[in-house]
């Protein structure tokens, strides 16, 4: 069986020699040591001034929403994760869809000036697929109309972005640490920004909004993580680099295998600086989509429809058509990427892939046989026919 993505385990070991001094200092969360080191050294590692870890990726967006104290209406792309739209509704926002860009699959940048309204608070874009969005078209467009901008960067480590780690950018950025995405610290995720206000805000309200022992000076919840998940972290962090360039090369091997596949693949903003998250395949149409997702079961490999359905098909959204994102999402699957995925298991799924078109094509060519040889049948039947009734026919 090959799954559409594996999480990555350190050695059981490794694991322990964190955890070991976890049962002699008994103390196991509350911004315990393992916690402080992990911060550190992504910090470190992401080259930013500042990052808070908090207990998920969508806890992160609804801190994000709450700390620039957003009201009204925040416009939001339809192709993502759930979470993005539902973390608006979350904070009694209204999220207002602007379509996506038929290459990168990012929000459209063109269009969002024509969605703001008075009512507009914010743009809230994904980074899809660790993909950066046009981020100087949006930051012109938020400085221009006094807009806060929040990146879900839940796809995005190790994306770097104009010299710096994509984290940096947006007044906030938010990123997953779940077990599947790159990096992971089981569960997990972080908040990024570079105001200082804003940070000191977003690490009270990670806390209850406790300033001191027994005082509280926001509104807070509780965001925090714990020591067994930085531990996670602080194992996973140690074969990042390792991680990242297999998924370089996994994903380099497909693209050079599928060349002669009818599939889009994604565009990307800057290949070098780019992540390799996911491998998405966008197919012509729905059918062979479906046609090759099957086809991969029956060899008990698993793709998933990421993202599907359009969010704005929501139930607890207006729903609006929204013409590219609508096709794409229909049409997009992401193919098994994870660090442990052999070659000869990728070569497995192109051949498949190849196969199922090359079936298709095949099946095409010779229905188009049969439907010639009935046409012909049928015109010498209509010939002869005609010529027994001496043409009155
Ligand atoms: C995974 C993901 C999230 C949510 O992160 P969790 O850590 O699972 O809560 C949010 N947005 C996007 C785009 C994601 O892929």
């Amino acid at each position: 069986m090959i799954p559409v993505t594996k999480p990555f385990l350190p050695s059981e070991k490794e694991f322990k020699s964190y955890t070991k001094s976890i049962w002699e200092r008994q103390w196991l969360t509350n911004n315990g040591p393992l916690v402080n080191t992990l911060e550190l050294k992504l910090k470190e590692y992401l080259g930013l001034d500042h990052l808070l870890f908090v207990s998920n990726g969508t806890v992160a967006l609804q801190l994000a929403i709450k700390a620039l104290d957003l009201k009204g209406e925040i416009i939001t792309t339809p192709f993502s994760f759930v979470a993005t739209t539902s973390s608006i509704v979350w904070q009694g926002c209204k999220p207002v869809f602007v379509d996506i860009d038929p290459e990168t699959f990012n929000i459209d940048a063109s269009k969002i000036e024509a969605a703001i309204t008075p009512q507009t608070s914010a743009i809230l874009a994904t980074h899809v697929y660790g993909n950066p969005c046009d981020i100087e078209a949006i930051q012109r467009i938020a400085g221009k109309h006094n807009l806060k901008v929040i990146y879900d960067a839940a796809h995005c480590f190790g994306t770097r972005y104009k010299n710096k780690s994509i984290f940096a950018y947006g007044d906030i950025s938010t990123v997953s640490f779940h077990s599947t995405k790159l990096f992971h610290t089981i569960e997990g995720g972080a908040v990024i920004t570079t105001d200082p206000d804003i940070l000191k805000k977003l690490a009270l309200m990670r806390n209850f909004g406790y300033s001191g022992v027994d005082t509280f000076s926001e509104q807070g919840i509780n965001a925090k993580n714990c020591e067994f998940h930085a531990a996670m972290g602080l194992c996973n962090l140690g074969h990042i680099d390792d991680i990242l360039k297999k998924r370089r090369y996994l994903s380099e091997q497909y693209r050079l295998r599928l060349k002669k596949l009818d599939v889009q693949f994604q565009k990307l903003e800057n290949p070098e600086d780019f992540n390799y998250a996911y491998f998405p395949v966008l197919f012509e149409t729905e059918e062979l989509m479906h046609e090759s997702k099957a086809n991969l079961e029956l060899a008990q490999i698993y793709s998933r429809r990421y993202f599907y359905p359009s969010l704005s098909a929501l139930p607890y959204v207006d729903n609006v058509i929204m013409p590219v994102c609508d096709s794409i999402a229909k049409r997009i699957i992401c193919l098994p990427l994870y660090h442990t995925l052999t070659i000869s298991d990728l070569d497995l799924i192109c051949r498949i892939l190849l196969r199922s078109q090359n079936f298709g094509e095949k099946q095409m060519a010779r229905a188009k046989q049969i439907g010639v040889l009935i046409a012909e049948q049928l015109k010498s039947k209509i010939k002869s026919a005609a010529v027994k009734t001496n043409g009155i026919l």
